[in-house]
């Protein structure tokens, strides 16, 4: 892998703070250097073949976006849910993904892919669906970094077509494990779907086959009050203590969500440094998470869209409408206008997705991974400001975003995709809703 140069950039640093006239290298993957522009060095590493350049002048160099949670299985569901009626999980999202079908999930993961690259998204974990391998090949193609899991539940009153064992769930993981596990930019992670769909002996062999890989283990967690009922009357504890009982508790385990937490289970994600994160949007309906408690105690917090049919996958969005709802529901009943300022909302999306994943990334210093994007500064939306950092959370869009790089590779250039066929995909996607629509009543 040669090197990548962008030049004369703004760049965004960990402390949240703007270097202006910068020139930051890349060399196998990672941050090899940030160093001060110099007048017409460009002209002097145009020579150099093996070295790529970006002109970076009048963009934001900044950590590429983590998209802590989401489901390429629901990308075709775009649309389709909302103000729908409660219970959508088993009115229309099971319903759905029960049809999926290879060459659906291959379609989905190439919109999925798009949509993240030119929404500023450079890594995601998908929380699971089927015929995994299908998207798997598309996001290896895609350049994106990404954590994929099968879907995995063995309740008894699944529709046919997805009820499996737990034997065979796992062994779904196990194939998808050693096929994808370290290819390219991805990893495999096991995954307990939805809790009250696992028995518990899957939840023990998930965990079990999980620990001996080193892999991480990812749930829905603490999202619905019937999933809190449905422990407090089954075990007589809550989701979290009856994890934490099973011994599937540690620094490896991803709990998304994490909305109706109770003081005992907020310390017990600190205890065994348990990973979580939000899908702001998607929990709007279901509750406010008490993010400054879990922030307050050291707990990493990442941001998630829960997949296209949850208002789309731009973590620009999901982070305003953190923020409002943060502001709302924790912040005004005590008078506290900074209760989540724009710099911690920013770094929950970078870093704290970054260590959500477990992975060296999410800001941009020497020997971190190399995955950044740009964003164009001079717009009459963005441009002036007093204060970029405010302005990063309040005003750009995904559309502002220049270029998206993973680990030292270019999968965007000014707007155009360069590891997929956008124009091929989204014929496919037309030729895909025109059937649709025909069978359809
Ligand atoms: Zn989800």
């Amino acid at each position: 892998m040669g090197k990548l140069i962008v030049t004369n950039t703004s760049v965004l640093l960990p402390d949240m703070t703007i270097a202006r006239g910068q020139t930051v290298e890349t060399e196998n993957g990672i941050i090899s250097a940030i160093r001060p522009y110099q007048e017409g060095e460009e002209i002097t590493l145009s020579g150099n073949k093996k070295t790529e350049l970006l002109d970076g002048s009048r963009k934001l160099l900044m950590p590429g976006l983590c998209d802590s949670h989401m489901h390429t299985g629901q990308q075709l569901l775009k649309g389709q849910i909302l103000d729908a009626l409660p219970m959508i999980w088993t009115r229309i999202m099971l319903p759905f993904e029960s049809t999926l079908t290879p060459e659906k999930m291959e379609l989905s993961a190439e919109l999925a892919a798009l949509e993240m690259i030119k929404s500023g998204t450079t890594s995601f974990v998908d929380a699971g669906s089927y015929f995994m391998e299908s998207a798997a090949d598309v996001y290896l193609q895609s350049g994106l970094r990404g954590l994929l899991s099968a879907s995995t539940m063995d309740d008894a009153s699944l529709p046919d077509a997805i009820r499996h064992t737990a034997d065979q769930n796992v062994a779904q993981t196990d194939a998808l494990y050693d096929a994808y596990h370290g290819k390219g930019n991805l990893k495999v992670a096991y995954s307990l779907r939805s809790l009250i769909s696992c028995t518990e002996e899957l939840i023990l062999k998930a965990a079990g086959h999980a620990k001996e890989r080193g892999a991480l283990l990812q749930a829905h967690m603490n999202e619905y009050p019937n999933e809190i009922n449905f422990f407090l009357q089954r075990f007589g504890m809550r989701p979290i203590e009856y994890l934490e009982k099973l011994g599937v508790l540690d620094e490896r385990f991803l709990a998304a969500h994490c909305i109706l937490l109770s003081e005992n289970e907020k310390d017990l994600l600190k205890k065994y440094e348990v990973k979580t994160c939000h899908c702001p949007f998607s929990n709007c309906g279901k509750g406010v998470p008490d993010t400054p408690a879990l922030l307050q105690r050291g707990i990493t917090v990442g941001l998630g869209t829960d997949g296209a049919a949850h208002g789309g996958l731009s973590l620009w969005n999901e982070m305003k409408i953190f923020r409002s709802v943060m502001n709302v529901g924790r912040g005004v009943g005590i008078s506290e206008a900074a209760v989540m300022p724009a710099a911690k909302i920013l770094r929950m999306a970078t870093q704290g997705g970054y260590d959500y994943l477990h992975e060296n990334g999410g800001s941009i210093a020497v020997g971190k991974e190399a995955d950044f994007i740009t964003i164009s500064l001079r717009q009459p939306h963005l441009y002036p400001t007093g204060n970029l950092v405010n302005t990063l959370l309040e005003c750009v869009t995904a559309a502002d975003v220049c270029d998206n790089v993973v680990h030292g590779k270019t999968l965007m250039k000014d707007r155009a995709v360069q590891t997929l066929d956008e124009a091929r995909i989204l014929a496919k996607a037309e030729r895909y809703f025109e059937q649709a629509e025909k069978i359809t009543p």
